[in-house]
């Protein structure tokens, strides 16, 4: 099932895609969630960002390749970071380039959607946690991150957590093709194999450390070929059966010194 949340006749809703359609459903998709009678045109719905999670974690250098070009050794645990809730934002919505930073990337990653309350999860039922997944641009600035040498600033801009277009259900998302490109050229191009850690051992990890909720985010880190983005670009991250998520750059407000 490809799960949407969406904006129609000025509310907010959840749905399920079905060909050029949304179908309705009632509840959510953590608990009872239910066909409804409306169907809505995929075109005519404002797509939302399809989860409101209590938090957004985030894991740094997990694909190989990406450690490399960074230069950066391969880290012996996950390496755990969040990004704040005012980072979401959906598809479609602009990208906000902030005035602070003069060098912003793209970072195409998986993202797991957990689907119950979960402590101390076994790795081995780790998708039965998962309500399912969905793209996420982990956008950075690069400049920042160097500068700071912690992550809070560069990763937290508004705007600088795009996920979507759907959580897609009931796949076992160890093994597919992503992609992001930049104006229609591929700039990154993996599978979602080639990581250090596996999505099973993140949940498991993550869930040691802190209580997952319904809704909340582990994107699972970004490939090689990360780099920079311009007002006006359109950035793509496409996973193999999940969609694409679509969002362009703006250019923030340059008011402040
Ligand atoms: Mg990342």
């Amino acid at each position: 099932m490809k799960i949407v949340r969406f904006k129609a006749a000025g509310k907010t809703r959840y749905g399920v895609i079905d060909g050029t359609h949304i179908v309705e459903y009632s509840g959510t998709p953590y608990g009872t969630f239910k066909k409804a009678r409306k169907r809505y045109a995929l075109k005519q719905a404002v797509l939302l960002a399809p989860v409101v999670p209590s938090k957004i974690v985030a894991v740094g250098l997990n694909y190989r390749d990406h450690a490399e070009e960074m230069r950066m050794a391969l880290p012996e645990e996950p390496r755990i970071f969040l990004k704040p809730l005012s980072a979401l934002c959906g598809p479609d919505d602009p990208i906000i380039y902030p005035s602070q930073s003069n060098r912003v990337d793209y970072e195409g990653e998986l993202a797991l959607v957990v689907g119950k309350t979960i402590k101390r999860w076994p790795q081995q039922r780790w998708l039965e946690a998962l309500a399912g997944v969905c793209c996420a641009n982990d956008v950075t600035a690069r400049d920042l991150q160097k500068k700071d040498k912690q992550f809070a600033r560069s990763k937290s801009f508004d705007t600088f957590c795009p996920v979507g277009p759907a959580i897609v259900s009931g796949l076992d998302p160890s093994d597919l093709a992503i992609e992001t490109r930049v104006n229609g050229a591929v700039r990154q191009s993996a599978r979602t194999s080639d990581v250090v850690f596996s999505p099973a051992f993140l949940v498991a990890y993550v869930s040691r450390m802190m209580t997952l909720l319904p809704g909340d985010l582990i994107l699972t880190g970004t490939p090689a070929g990360v780099g920079p983005l311009s007002a006006g670009d359109l950035v793509e991250v496409e996973i193999e059966c999940i969609g694409v998520l679509r969002n362009r750059v703006a250019s923030g407000a340059r008011a402040e010194p």
